[in-house]
């Protein structure tokens, strides 16, 4: 069956803060130029922020730039940062240490991003946008070696690809200039680095994985404001991570745990590592009398400066975690995010079809994005060396050389960074009670997770044998402990020989096989539209 074809004068793919403000920012030019411009934005969940998970902590920076006047215009819940702690924890303690100047929260935000991503939906609506939400970009359209748009995914074939009954194809979208906007990982932007060999300069990208609940806590717990980040236990020191853990508006409470992707061991589990950290005496309390309401995991960037891609290829450009925008010193992406959208929208408005709009990156070197993520550039690798060795040098880098250090550290793939399994000390395992600390399963059942089960696997595995002949060999199958969904098992038939399962429905679309495997055996692909998982305030 044919598809169906659609022309706009600009395709955006994603609907999360980058993908969102590229669009308002585009749709308000195009009012105060008299320019009647058609816009499309794809967004892959059921609903746009249905996929979206952050912490979140807003820099409202580009916001005020964006929509000056966003407090009159009903958005939704935003609760001023009042308290900052930046601690140390062991088994037993905590002990409290300076804020990074990086991390200092004064005139920000706790929001629920999925939230505001709606409301900014809303908002690019009234300005004429056009939102389509359960359609993934899932093929790049080329003429001449240019991009021309986009074709969304078929929908109704079964699992070995013959259409159903219900079939439907997708559609072609072709554009002036394509944006992808589809955050960390983004599977298109993967392509279109590789097909105009964007990475070319630029070290590996790397990044970690974030797990995150949402808790509703008693009003003695509950500090709104507060914003709590650890560093330490349950980590030993040579893992990167920590904790964060937000007080929202109504007595709700963001708790996650991010570990680093160049973790080195194979035995680590990272669902694990959060549920022990909130075991934590500091912590136990506040969850104690509270109430768990979601659960999600996403992956995020670390690389920084080192690694940002060339930014702008013919036909089309990438903003926001897309192209790995987020400040790891600073734990934060979202106004990087809307201010590369902004830019970019500023730089493409006039971009003829196929065109190179080479003045956006320039635009974006000009700006406080490539200033606050120079000065960043060097911590995050140096907390490769350990956790005291990097903070140490961190604080040199920060205090004495302002960031201006005249040496860039390179970033490492972290898909190289497993160590063998028999050399790997293995960790305890931890009971769940179900009260604080929960299993795997009942945790996925909160994500509201949904894919429709008679599709092809959107898991693709480019050699079957790898996850036994190699992952499992060397590595003890390390996907059946990073998969924060519980996607990857290895079973046995009846000859007692082992075989990798997926329970593809179960993914929550974080990323983390497609970035960890070691020999880079998986890909991650967008399942139907609509699939995956159903936040509603992450
Ligand atoms: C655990 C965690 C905590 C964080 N905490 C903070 C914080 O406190 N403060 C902060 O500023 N930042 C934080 N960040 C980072 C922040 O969330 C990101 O920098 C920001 O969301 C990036 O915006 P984006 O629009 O580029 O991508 P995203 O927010 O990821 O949005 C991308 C959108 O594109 C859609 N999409 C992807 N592929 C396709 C496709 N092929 N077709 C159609 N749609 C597609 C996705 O479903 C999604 O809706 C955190 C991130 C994580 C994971
Ligand atoms: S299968 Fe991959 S993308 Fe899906 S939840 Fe597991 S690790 Fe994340």
């Amino acid at each position: 069956m044919k598809r169906d074809a659609m022309e706009f004068d600009f395709v955006i793919v994603g609907a999360g803060p980058a993908g969102l403000s590229t669009a308002i920012r585009l749709a308000q030019l195009g009012q105060q130029s008299h320019t009647p411009l058609n816009i499309c934005v794809l967004e892959k969940g059921e609903s746009v922020g249905a996929h979206i998970l952050s912490g979140a902590v807003l820099d409202p920076i580009a916001l005020n730039e964006l929509i000056p006047d966003w407090r009159e215009r009903n958005p939704p819940q935003f609760t001023s940062v009042t308290q900052d702690e930046f601690i140390y924890l062991t088994e037993k303690k905590c002990y409290r240490l300076p804020t990074p100047p990086q991390m200092h929260n004064k005139n920000n935000f706790i929001i629920s991003l999925g939230q505001w991503c709606r409301w900014l939906a809303t908002y690019a609506e009234q300005l004429g946008v056009n939102i389509f939400p359960s359609f993934p970009a899932t093929e790049i359209l080329y003429d001449a070696g240019k991009v021309i748009g986009v074709a969304t995914g078929d929908k109704g074939r079964d699992k070995n690809g013959e259409p159903t009954a219900n079939f439907q194809p997708g559609i072609e979208l072709y554009a002036r200039q394509t944006i992808f906007a589809e955050g960390c990982r983004g599977s298109l932007s993967a392509e279109v680095m590789r097909q105009f060999n964007l990475r070319a300069n630029c070290s590996p990208q790397t990044y970690g994985l974030g797990i995150k609940e949402l808790w509703e806590i008693p009003d003695n717990q509950y500090q709104p404001g507060h914003v709590f980040h650890s560093i330490g236990w349950p980590l030993k020191n040579d893992t990167y991570g920590g904790s964060f853990v937000y007080h929202l508006d109504k007595n709700l409470l963001a708790i996650g745990f991010v570990v680093g992707l160049d973790y080195k061991n194979p035995w680590l589990n990272p669902y694990h590592t959060f549920q022990q950290f909130k075991t934590h005496p500091r912590i136990f309390p506040l969850l104690e009398k509270g109430r768990r309401l979601e659960y999600g995991a996403r992956s995020l960037n670390e690389g920084g400066f080192q690694s940002i891609p060339e930014l702008h290829f013919p036909g089309g450009v990438l903003v926001g975690c897309a192209a790995g925008f987020l400040n790891v010193a600073k734990i934060k992406g979202i106004h990087n995010a809307m201010k590369s959208g902004m830019l970019a929208a500023e730089n493409i408005f006039n971009g003829k079809k196929g065109e190179r709009c080479t003045q956006f990156s320039t635009a974006v070197k000009n700006s406080s994005i490539w200033k606050e993520l120079y000065h960043a550039r060097n911590i995050r690798p140096a907390m490769s060396w350990g956790l005291f060795p990097g903070l140490i040098y961190s604080a040199i880098d920060t205090y004495l050389f302002r960031g201006n250090a005249p040496w860039t550290f390179k970033n490492h793939a972290d898909h190289t960074q497993l160590k063998k399994a028999d050399v790997s000390k293995q960790f305890e395992t931890i009971k769940s009670d179900n009260r604080i600390t929960f299993d795997l399963m009942s945790s996925v059942y909160l994500t509201h997770s949904k894919h429709e089960e008679n599709q092809p696997c959107h898991l693709k595995l480019r050699d079957p044998n790898v996850p036994i002949t190699v992952n499992l060999k060397e590595y003890a199958a390390p996907e059946q402990r990073y998969c924060p969904a519980g996607v990857y098992e290895i079973v046995f038939d009846e000859n007692k020989n082992p075989h990798l399962h997926m329970h593809a429905t179960n993914c929550i679309h974080c990323k983390a096989c497609d970035i960890k495997d070691p020999t880079q055996n998986i890909i991650w692909t967008p399942p139907e539209g609509g699939c995956g998982p159903g936040y509603s305030r992450m």
